[in-house]
């Protein structure tokens, strides 16, 4: 298996019609490098820097961050490398760092947390804008947004610290493009007005899922109810691909991992993917053996059904007739 998805990924990831697909890495402290120099990987679409900051007992310095994300960047052969800034708080506690919430998962946490504590998202930033000198491939990403001023906000203290660079450096520092996770539900309805502020977004399906349905996503009691398949996510990632045309949007969530959930999410318009390595052979093949012209239609039957076990039928019977 592992011999096949090894030659899978040796080929761009074009479609059987011919429009390319991009496929990216969901990665973690280690940088699978293997993965990343195949013709069919573009790149790191998420770097969770959250084990970086578990790996040490106490915050990183900027030097120490650094020194890792220099390592990432120059892993990546001159692909881009999505890092998200740090995302602790709910399901990602910091032993250093004690919260305590009545309601973690509403609480102090990703873009919020960054946001009150500027000194440590600057030293983020800046450690990102030092490793990526001499690599120009690094993109960067805020978790959990959910309000304009909180992007706002943060072009503000990366415009910052390329000031303070360009300053100390005594040349002009490029800023790299900086996104957003659409993760909560208000994102959603508002991101047609944020693009002008925003380079590019990707989809958080995990949270986006858990927020939509009030389901905590790691409690085994409501497992069943957490449901990515849901109309009303459905719905939610639909609105989200047309507020987002002709804009850089991709989906880094488990969904973009799962061959049904592939298959959804190209029926929607969504053209970039990022997922554990695991699932980047199977989904290579997926999009190999699709004709993505002929969707259209199964995006209408999509949004037209009422549960997820439904919508998943549907995407099961189009693979089937597709063969
Ligand atoms: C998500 O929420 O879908 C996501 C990709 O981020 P995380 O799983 O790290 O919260
Ligand atoms: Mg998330």
């Amino acid at each position: 298996r592992s011999e096949r998805f090894r030659r899978q990924l040796a080929r761009p990831c074009i479609s059987a019609d011919g429009e390319a697909v991009t496929l990216l890495l969901n990665a973690g402290l280690a940088t699978e490098e293997r993965v990343l120099c195949k013709p069919g990987i573009s790149g790191v679409g998420l770097y969770r820097t959250e084990a970086l900051f578990m790996a040490f007992n106490q915050f990183p310095t900027e030097q120490q961050q650094e020194r890792v994300y220099r390592r990432l960047l120059s892993g990546a052969e001159g692909k881009s490398v999505t890092v998200r800034t740090l995302d602790v708080g709910g399901d990602k506690p910091l032993p250093y760092l004690p919260i305590r919430e009545d309601n973690p998962f509403l609480g102090w946490r990703g873009v919020r947390l960054s946001l009150d504590h500027p000194d440590l998202f600057l030293s983020q930033i800046r450690a990102l804008l030092r490793a990526s000198q001499g690599y120009d491939n690094l993109k960067i990403m805020v978790p959990m947004v959910s309000r304009l001023d909180e992007i706002q906000s943060c072009r503000r203290l990366l415009e910052q610290a390329v000031a303070e660079l360009s300053e100390e450096w005594g040349r002009a520092v490029i800023p790299p493009p900086l996104g957003i996770m659409v993760e909560v539900p208000a994102a959603l309805f508002q991101l047609g007005n944020w693009w002008p502020w925003l380079d590019f977004a990707s989809v958080g399906s995990n949270d986006l899922t858990q927020y939509l349905l009030a389901v905590d996503r790691n409690n085994a009691q409501v497992s069943a109810s957490f449901d990515s398949f849901h109309p009303a996510v459905v719905a939610a990632l639909d609105q989200i691909a047309r507020a987002s045309q002709g804009r850089e949007l991709g989906l880094c969530g488990e969904l973009a991992g799962e061959v049904l959930g592939a298959l959804m999410l190209l029926t929607l318009g969504y053209r970039q993917l990022s997922m554990n390595t695991q699932s980047l052979g199977a989904i290579h093949y997926l999009v190999e053996n699709l004709d993505l012209s002929a969707l259209a239609p199964l995006r209408m039957v999509l949004l037209a059904q009422r549960d997820g076990e439904a919508v998943r039928h549907c995407l099961t019977e189009h693979l089937q007739a597709a063969g």
